[in-house]
């Protein structure tokens, strides 16, 4: 196959693989970039594979960076852009399922290709424009399929990693996984119980946000690779009620992370632990515990402006997204109108603080301050009292007396 409406991406390249020629080696475009180049999607990184061995890769180039000498990578800086460049090579025995023993430096691209995941993941493509397609990966993509370079139980027994990319691929690609694919899958999912829960953690948020996620979650489930995920192993019939809920493209993990414990039953107090085994920054679950939180006010009736107080824009558009899947319509725009015209957004913008409500009333601080301030923020927010300095502290004062009263 010949591509002759070569795209820019590539393009800036040449030079750099044309370099390498001069020098007397080959180079060649690989992996991801070559595959979506032919699916006319959107290329992302562009990676080079050559027969040069790391020092004269850096021979050739004035400026380098080693990111990975002993992979056999080092990064190129050309023209303001950067391009990991990897030298050919074969990876052999994997005695944990997960990482090669050692990995040898090649001069021939059919070695390299040949240790690649998928066929349609080992094309090469030389800098005039032609494919290099040893495995029959371009008849695969036509017939949209996902099939393993070689014999797909030794590949998966080599690295188990393999199997999730493939699930990711699926759902990324809209593919269907070929047959003996698909079943070398199956007898190795338990293999993944080697991986480390990061690395298959970011294939799985990979697959919740790919186009085609319903299938790919299908199939999730029929291979088995769900057992030897963290918290999934006994959820089969609550992961089979998610599929029909796929309904639409999901483009944020907090929602997507949010739908799966609300759709698996997860109990309230178990949700962290959940979230901490699949290795999710602190970050990521606070965002889902506040988008559940909210989703559960939706659920129930309407939302109040106390509700609007204790979220966020961010949350608020999450939640116009997670509301699809229950069949109910919110509107981003009015959900964040709404919660831009609260008077307040947090207690710094209450026109009074806590040394204000001291020296007003003479009192040190205690327990009291921090209710008093509160029901100061309830007032503003329901529209009982403005935000104004005298108003809110004859509040305060009012508030006091009647909690004093009500104590003695
Ligand atoms: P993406 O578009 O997500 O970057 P990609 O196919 O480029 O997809 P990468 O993880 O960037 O995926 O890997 C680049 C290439 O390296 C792949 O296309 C594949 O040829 C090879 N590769 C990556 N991981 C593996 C693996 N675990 N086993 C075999 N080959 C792999
Ligand atoms: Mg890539």
């Amino acid at each position: 196959m010949q591509i002759t409406n070569i795209p820019k991406e590539f393009k800036k390249a040449i030079p750099v693989i044309q370099k390498l020629n001069h020098a007397g080696f080959e180079a060649y475009f690989v992996g991801g970039s070559v595959r979506d180049c032919i699916l006319n999607l959107p290329i992302h990184d562009v990676d080079i594979a050559t027969s040069a061995f790391p020092a004269e890769i850096k021979a050739v180039f004035d400026k380098t960076i080693d990111v990975g000498i002993e992979h056999g990578t080092v990064l190129v800086l050309h023209q303001e852009e950067s391009y990991e460049i990897t030298t050919f090579r074969t990876e052999s025995t994997y005695q944990d399922y997960r990482r090669p023993d050692h990995v040898d430096f090649v001069r021939s691209l059919e070695e390299d290709l040949k240790r690649r995941d998928f066929t349609i993941n080992a094309l090469a493509l030389d800098p005039t424009g032609r494919v290099i397609d040893l495995f029959n990966g371009l008849e695969d993509l036509e017939q949209r399929r996902l099939k393993a370079v070689g014999v797909a139980e030794e590949r998966f027994h080599e690295d188990a990693l393999r199997m999730m990319r493939g699930l990711r691929f699926v759902a990324q690609l809209g593919f269907d996984l070929e047959e003996k694919t698909q079943v070398a899958i199956m007898n190795n999912a338990f293999l993944l119980s080697k991986i480390s829960v990061e690395r298959i953690c970011i294939e799985f948020e990979k697959m919740l946000l790919g186009q085609d996620v319903k299938r790919a979650f299908q199939l999730f489930i029929a291979t088995h690779c769900y057992r030897y995920c963290p918290g999934l192993t006994n959820k089969k019939t609550e992961l089979m009620e998610i599929v029909p809920q796929l309904t639409h493209h999901i483009d944020d993990l907090t929602v997507a992370w949010c739908l799966i414990l609300d759709q698996l039953l997860i109990e309230k107090k178990q949700h962290k632990a959940f979230l901490k085994a699949w290795k999710l920054s602190n970050q990521r679950i606070q965002e889902v515990e506040l988008l559940f939180q909210a989703l559960e006010r939706v659920k129930q009736d309407t939302l109040t402006v106390l509700d609007y107080y204790s979220l966020n824009e961010t949350c608020l558009k999450q939640l116009a997204k997670i509301a699809t899947f229950y069949g109910i319509h919110l509107s981003e725009t009015d959900l964040l109108q709404a919660y831009r015209s609260l008077p307040i957004h947090s207690l710094k913008d209450l026109a009074i603080n806590g040394n204000d409500l001291m020296q007003a009333l003479n009192r040190k601080g205690g327990a009291w301050l921090k209710e008093t301030l509160q029901h100061c923020e309830r007032q503003v927010l329901q529209n009982e009292v403005p935000n104004e300095r005298e108003p809110l502290l004859d509040e305060a004062l009012e508030f006091v007396k009647s909690s004093d009263k009500a104590s003695n």
